[in-house]
């Protein structure tokens, strides 16, 4: 258990669910992660598949494995992810939200889509830390997000790891028709690097307005649901808080695998366990 100090943020992008169980960069990176980001108290993901009219948290105390894909391996289906929930933290969640004015309801029901237990199983494989799950609102655009970040803040001071869980770019339609290592066509690539960029300078109103200031948004993101978990997570670190791209790799010929790492010390690295 790392002692409570401010924890960082995380983004991830979780490309297709056989991340879970296909060798490849991303993979790799996701596994050596757990070993030096430690052990939070627990962990809050805002998944681009969990995506609500209203802000909804998971309450229940056994989440189940949800299987929201079809037509993958049978092996994907094998797997679960039989992390804890933690009902008292939701309500300490929920209460956050709602003292600024913001409805919640808590889901005593609802379990981890895959965006959270497909890269949460790479990096802590022993499912032993208590997960919970907050929806974002696509219908709601940027600044929503943002503001949602900046409201959870408080939970980096009491042990809880938030990771949003997206990706930097997801044209579904151009990766469905790609081998898994083609290489990066260049307008997936200008695209994610000019977030590259974007989040190096803490530029978060060009970020918030990525629409109509970032080269090829709209053919990289025909929604904004993968994108958004990376606005939640910035906004939950202060500006000129400390922020790196700490994996950036590729599949399917369009979807980048980058991942970030928000208001952590500038050395960090990924360490196997
Ligand atoms: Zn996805």
């Amino acid at each position: 258990m790392i002692a409570v100090t401010q924890l960082p943020t995380l983004f991830v992008s979780h490309g297709a669910p056989t991340l879970a169980i296909d060798d490849g960069p991303a993979h790799r990176f996701l596994r050596a992660c757990g070993g030096s980001l430690g052990k939070p108290k627990a962990i809050l993901v805002l998944s681009a598949h969990f995506d609500t009219p209203m802000a909804t948290i998971t309450a229940g105390t056994s989440p189940e494995t949800i299987y929201d894909f079809r037509g993958f391996p049978d092996k994907l289906y094998e797997i679960s992810y039989p992390a804890p929930g933690d009902p008292n933290l939701a309500g300490r969640i929920s209460e956050l939200l709602t003292s600024a004015g913001l409805p919640v309801q808590l889901d005593r029901q609802r379990g981890l889509d895959h965006g959270a237990w497909v890269p949460l199983s790479l990096i802590y494989p022993d499912a032993n830390i208590p997960v919970m799950q907050l929806s974002i609102d696509s219908r709601t655009g940027t600044a929503y997000h943002f503001h949602l970040g900046e409201l959870l803040r408080p939970l980096r001071d009491e042990g809880v790891l938030i990771v949003g869980s997206g990706g930097v770019t997801h044209n579904l339609s151009h990766a469905l028709h790609a081998p898994q290592n083609e290489p990066i066509v260049e307008w997936a690539n200008t695209f994610r690097e000019w977030v590259a960029e974007a989040v190096d300078d803490d530029r978060r109103d060009d970020l918030a307005n990525f629409r109509d200031v970032a080269p090829y948004a709209a053919r990289n993101h025909p929604s904004d649901e993968h994108f958004l978990p990376l606005l939640c997570v910035m906004g939950a670190t202060e500006p000129g808080e400390s922020r790196r791209r700490i994996h950036a790799s590729d599949t399917y010929g369009a979807l980048a695998m980058d991942a970030y790492m928000f208001g952590t010390r500038q050395d960090w690295r990924p360490a196997p366990r």
